[in-house]
Formats: C-alpha cells, structure tokens, sequence
C-alpha cells in the first residue's frame, strides 16, 4: 500500500474512531457474555421495561420480545463490522493493509477514506456483497 505518513494516521485514527463508536453502541443493545469468557463475545440485552402493570404471564411483553429480536441482529451486525476493523487494525502495520484479501489487489486509497475496514476492492466487494 502507498500512503504516506499522513494518510497512514488518518486511516488508523479513523478505524480507532470507528472502532470506539461500535464498542459503545455495542454496550447499549448488549453486554458482555460472562458465562464463558470469550473476548468480543456479546450476549444481546433482553430489555427489561417493568412494567408494572403486567401480570407475570404478561413480563416479556411484545415491546420488550420485538426490541430484544432487534438487538440480537444490531449485536450481530456491530459485532461484525468490529471484527473487520480490529482485522484492519492489524493489518495496518503489518503492511498488508489496503490490498484487496480476494485479488489481492491494492483497494484505492479513495475507498479507504470511505471505509476503513474494507477488506475487498470495490469489484470483489460486489461478489463479496459487502
Ligand atoms: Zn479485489
């Protein structure tokens, strides 16, 4: 990858900055699985409104079923996109970074700017369905 000095800070504190937003708004529909230790791993929050007037048959109301299905799959989408930065984060060093891990081609520092944690160039990204 050619970059210079410059260009190499603003795309590692980008996918720092990204990296952070992911890991905060992970917090808000998830927590971290304690059961087995496994790093990264999130368990999705079941939301818990307590509401007061609900019998017991009545505790996980439809609201609370319908936003926990929605954090199961923002859980999943975040943890996703985390793992991809942290792969760029990386790669960034090792100087393998910004080449395309399909063709191998390097990925255009335009696309980069863009999305950090690109792993395709923009033609394997459409076989990829990135
Ligand atoms: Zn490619």
């Amino acid at each position: 990858m050619i970059m210079n000095q410059e260009e190499f800070n603003n795309i590692r504190q980008n996918l720092e900055l990204e990296k952070t937003r992911i890991e905060k708004a992970l917090q808000g529909v998830s927590h971290a699985d304690e059961r087995d230790h496994v790093p990264g791993e999130h368990e999705p929050t079941f939301p818990d409104y307590g509401d007061d007037n609900a019998t017991e048959l009545e505790d996980n109301s439809p609201n609370e079923v319908a936003d926990f299905a929605r954090n199961v799959s923002v859980t999943g989408d975040l943890e996703h996109e985390l793992e991809r930065i942290k792969k760029a984060l990386r790669r960034l060093p090792e100087g393998d970074y910004g080449r395309c891990v399909r063709c191998k081609k390097e990925i255009p520092l335009a696309r980069l700017k863009v999305y950090p944690a690109a792993l395709y160039c923009l033609q394997c990204a459409q076989h990829e369905g990135e």
